[in-house]
């Protein structure tokens, strides 16, 4: 990738500039808790974005994307967007350092990535990610601390990309490190690094390539739903409540929110078992809780489908340590911690019965939890 960005470059501007990286993430455990003042548990991952860049006098930004094959040029005023929806990220990212008091001038890029695109592993937050981070130390020094990189990021997805997220992508993209998993208090903003080494396994996304669009804005009907059961409990999120709590007003509540709320209460709290599961290298409680995860937002929070389900009863039958959905759900990954000596037979048999029953084959993608966002040293 490195000769292929560098070979760019200097096709397009001659010459050379510094080459940056940033990585895609994903989520070991802790879903639909972000909006409940709960934990998510993400990592960084070996899928990265690169780019080449180099100052160029001007104030004109010249971008090239070798994956899309395609180039921008524009401006670092607001009115200056540019069409291509791949450049506003880097737009958004620029315009998002100048409105913070940081300084952005002129520059040449040319950059590639190896994040699959829209598979749930945040191929945007690396973008974003690798652009901050190197703008952050052509033109400012390093000034602009870590935590506002991330909010940088998410910022030009909020008014830039029209995609309303959370910190979590960007945070990871940023904070990442090599064999280490991070738990992200997402009411206080506090981070923990936790050791990840799972010795004698391999941890494998598996992509349904799926994604079900559905009419009724579910995910908004979730966050409703949690809400309602919070304002009932009389605390701010659901963050503060617990079984106890859930079950003394369950005949006040329907069903429904009980069982979401349910879910988010337990997700919580498998997230810590999971934190003390990994200081002690317990990788099959890990695995345990991945899989009530699954079931979890399969029955309770409903936002699996036939596909992911299916994913996950093959998972099991393949004696899989643990495996469940990443993401918002409806479609998109699994994400599968698989013992060494089973992880070919897994990878064959999922393949296989998969494309049996839906006519084509899930993407396979082994992951290794690395570094986040910086320069790149051969
Ligand atoms: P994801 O879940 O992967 O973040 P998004 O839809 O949020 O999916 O972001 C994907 C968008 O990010 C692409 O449509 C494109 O605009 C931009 N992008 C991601 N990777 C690349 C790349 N390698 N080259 C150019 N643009 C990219
Ligand atoms: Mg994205």
């Amino acid at each position: 990738m490195k000769q292929k960005i560098n070979k760019a470059f200097d096709e397009h501007f001659s010459g050379a500039g510094t080459i940056y990286v940033a990585p895609g993430r994903f989520n070991l455990i802790g879903e639909h808790t972000d909006y409940n003042g709960g934990f998510v548990f993400p990592g960084a991952i070996d899928k990265l974005m690169m780019a080449e860049i180099r100052p160029n006098g001007t104030d004109k930004v010249r971008v090239y994307s070798l994956d899309l094959n395609d180039y921008a040029e524009f401006g670092l005023n607001e009115a200056d967007a540019p069409a291509q929806s791949w450049a506003r990220y880097i737009f958004g990212v620029c315009r998002e350092i100048l409105k913070r008091g940081g300084k952005v001038e002129g520059f040449d890029a040319a950059f590639a990535g190896n994040v699959p695109l829209g598979a749930g592993l945040s191929s945007s937050a690396a973008l974003e990610s690798c652009f901050a981070n190197a703008l952050n130390d052509l033109f400012n020094d390093n000034s602009i601390d870590k935590f506002e990189l991330a909010r940088i990021g998410q910022s030009t997805e909020h008014n830039y990309c029209g995609v309303n997220c959370g910190i979590m992508d960007q945070f990871a993209s940023v904070f990442g490190k090599k064999d280490h998993l991070m738990r992200l208090d997402c009411r206080s903003m506090e981070f923990e690094y936790f050791p990840f080494k799972p010795e004698g396994h391999k941890l494998v996304l598996v992509d349904s390539v799926v994604k079900h669009e559905l009419a009724d804005s579910p995910y908004n009907k979730r966050r409703a739903s949690c809400e309602r059961v919070a304002k009932r409990l009389g605390i701010e999120t659901l963050r503060d409540a617990t079984m106890e709590m859930l079950d003394a007003i369950k005949t006040d509540i329907t069903a429904e929110d009980y069982f979401r709320a349910k879910f988010v209460i337990e997700e919580k709290e498998r997230v810590l078992t999971v934190c003390d599961a990994l200081v002690a290298g317990d990788y099959d409680t890990v695995g345990r809780c991945m899989y009530e995860t699954h079931a979890g937002l399969s029955k309770d929070y409903e936002v699996s489908c036939e596909e992911l389900d299916y994913l996950n009863d093959i998972a099991k039958e393949c004696g899989v340590t643990g495996s469940r959905i990443m993401g918002g759900g409806f479609g998109g990954c699994t994400v599968n911690l698989v013992k060494d000596e089973l992880y070919d037979n897994f990878i064959a048999t999922v393949k296989e019965k998969f494309n049996a029953r839906y006519g084509h084959e899930p993407k396979i993608y082994p992951v290794i939890v690395s570094d986040g966002a910086r320069k790149y040293e051969e």
